[in-house]
């Protein structure tokens, strides 16, 4: 039986994940689940599931949440900041699975990487923003961390059998979102619906919009750098719309392992769950000659900006990608309560990330400083 820790399982990955562990009931098991408020899908949750531990982010929402347990629920609620290191720390879990949305994430992940434990990271965000810092803790406190993200567990398959240092190129391929083939000139006014309306993937707010932008993808790049410790120039961005071929790995002698599959997240979240092994499930199988055509395309750089800063933000060093992760957080936050425009997003980081000089990033109070430092800068500007 392996035991189960998810940061953010009201979430849409967090979900998929317990959707993987409803169909291995035998070699699963849940031991403490979080969210941010949304107490109702907890308890729904609790009710299932039975975790030791729950956190509530939201102290207030934690108290109802607490209020609400029946007499045969012995789930220990915990709240804030604080919460989520319990839960990403509990002494009975092997692997936790990081799927909280945004840099919230980071303290909980060291954490958990401090005690020597298993992370399945969906949260981008942390590995972005913590880069050097997070798989220093890994290496230190010799913990494994394991990809969840789509691209990643493609290019982790890719290796698999090979050796790292025989990687000549990774080809990242992206879905190119919504607006995919549109210039600037047609994205001037686009709505947070048409943002929201991703071609080939359901999934939660902030990441659907980073797609739309291809900060996604961007984010991608810095991930995989840190994940396969390749320099940014041996990350090819490549666009393709059908999400068939998740990711590919070129190695020195130009053969090119990739992974193919339906689009389903469930897919490398079981493989993160399972890894070593390999096991059975009911998900789509692929017809290739049922797809019959797999088009590939370059980025356009220039409507999709996002993208690009996230390359000079990773050349910049230091805490340039914790400032550009932590600038598109606010700014995707702003688009969302339609306080800015679509393209607002990309200037936006693009003007902060001018205006600040990489720290280098020694320890994590540098990383969360760039944090507050950016935060306050976005809103400033806007305001
Ligand atoms: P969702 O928005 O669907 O879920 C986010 C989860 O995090 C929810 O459980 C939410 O709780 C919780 N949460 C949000 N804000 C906070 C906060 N401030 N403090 C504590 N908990 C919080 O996101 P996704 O599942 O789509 O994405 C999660 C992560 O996985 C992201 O980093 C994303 O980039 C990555 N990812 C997602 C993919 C996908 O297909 N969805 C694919 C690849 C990567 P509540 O519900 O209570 O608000
Ligand atoms: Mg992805």
């Amino acid at each position: 039986m392996k035991y189960i820790s998810i940061l953010g399982s009201t979430g849409s990955i967090g979900t998929q994940t317990l959707e993987v562990v409803s169909s291995n009931m035998d070699k699963l098991k849940v031991c403490a689940i979080s969210g941010n408020e949304n107490i109702d899908l907890l308890h729904k949750q609790i009710h299932i599931f039975k975790p030791n531990i729950c956190a509530v982010m939201n102290k207030e929402k934690a108290i109802e949440l607490k209020k609400r347990l029946g007499n045969g629920e012995t789930t220990e609620i915990v709240s804030g900041i604080e919460g989520l290191i319990t839960v990403s720390t509990y002494e009975k879990s092997d692997i936790i699975v990081t799927a909280v949305s945004g840099m919230i994430g980071l303290r909980p992940t060291i954490e958990a990487l401090r005690l020597g434990k298993t992370v399945a990271l969906a949260n981008k965000e942390t590995l972005v923003a913590g880069g050097s810092y997070v798989m220093e803790a890994a290496r230190k406190y010799n913990s494994k961390i394991l990809p969840v993200d789509s691209e990643h567990s493609a290019i982790f398959q890719s290796l698999m059998g090979n050796s790292y240092k025989d990687i000549s190129k990774i080809i990242l391929t992206a879905s190119g979102g919504p607006f995919r083939g549109k210039k600037i000139n047609e994205l001037e006014h686009v709505s947070v619906s048409d943002a929201l309306n991703h071609p080939n993937w359901s999934m939660g707010k902030k990441i659907t919009i980073d797609s739309a932008t291809l900060m996604n993808k961007g984010l991608e790049v810095i991930e995989a750098k840190w994940l396969f410790n390749v320099e940014p120039s041996q990350i090819e961005v490549v666009v393709h719309p059908q999400s068939i071929l998740h990711s590919a790995v070129e190695y020195i002698d130009h053969s090119v392992i990739g992974q193919f599959g339906c689009p389903t997240m469930k897919t490398p979240i079981q493989v993160a769950l399972f890894y070593p092994e390999r096991i059975e499930n009911d998900y789509k199988s692929l017809s290739l000659s049922e797809i019959r055509k797999l088009t590939f395309e370059k980025p356009d750089l220039k409507t999709f900006k996002c993208l690009k800063l996230a390359y000079d933000a990773i050349e910049a060093g230091g805490t340039m990608p914790a400032v550009l992760n932590a600038s598109n957080e606010v700014a995707v936050d702003l688009f969302l309560r339609n306080k800015i425009k679509f393209l607002d997003i990309g200037n936006i980081n693009e003007r902060i990330m001018s205006l600040h000089k990489p720290q280098k990033i020694d320890c994590l109070d540098v990383i969360l400083e760039a944090e507050s430092w950016t935060r306050k800068t976005v809103l400033n500007q806007i305001l």
